[in-house]
């Protein structure tokens, strides 16, 4: 059994991680509700990749981000004959969200030093070179040889399996906010941690 641990990053009671209002000047995309809604697309599509998934964070309040690790932990501690694997589930802002800026793209950090999550992250990026659009730009990092970006960011730093942090486009650009509102955009965004969960247990 592969198991997906899914961290769905931020609550609604996060300050700021939002975007500008659109050009209806009422819809706005707020981070917490983004990475739900990939986190529960996500469960929708698993069972099309035979992968469980696991929602770590089902409340729509922040939660600690060791208490998120904390549950990751439990969970693999609990159920030994799982093969686990971590996302960190979050959006980007090149700014404080007050203003369109330019930046755009998809990119995935590990923590620092080499194991088996920069194995993952390679994974996942192949995966979103598949799943996402045509021209998608995939910003990476080709200093140390693999494409993530690396900085120990608490809930992939504790968990005790392989664990990525995905900053699945910039809601503070016009054009990725409308693709990370957009059913298109759920549906890739999802369907590329799904994928590339599975090309990290089988290629
Ligand atoms: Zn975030």
């Amino acid at each position: 059994m592969i198991t997906l641990l899914i961290d769905n990053g931020h609550g609604k009671n996060t300050a700021g991680k939002r975007s500008p209002l659109m050009e209806d000047g009422r819809t706005q995309l707020q981070e917490w509700e983004f990475t739900r809604k990939v986190a529960q697309r996500i469960v929708e599509l698993a069972p099309q990749y035979d992968i469980k998934p696991v929602i770590l964070v089902p409340e729509e309040e922040d939660i600690a981000l060791s208490i998120r690790a904390a549950r990751a932990n439990k969970y693999i501690r609990s159920n030994p004959a799982e093969k686990c694997v971590l996302v960190s589930i979050h959006g980007n802002a090149a700014g404080n969200g007050s203003a369109w800026m330019k930046a755009r793209g998809w990119e995935a950090w590990t923590t620092i030093g080499k194991n088996n999550s920069d194995k993952l992250a390679e994974k996942l990026y192949d995966a979103a070179g598949k799943f996402f659009p045509a021209g998608t730009k995939l910003r990476a990092d080709n200093s140390d040889g693999d494409k993530d970006k690396e900085k120990d960011f608490t809930v992939i730093k504790k968990a005790s399996c392989p664990a990525v942090l995905t900053e699945n486009f910039f809601y503070d650009n016009p054009d990725d906010c409308r693709y990370m509102l957009s059913f298109e955009g759920i549906d890739a965004i999802a369907r590329a941690h799904l994928a590339g969960t599975i090309y990290y247990f089988t290629k």
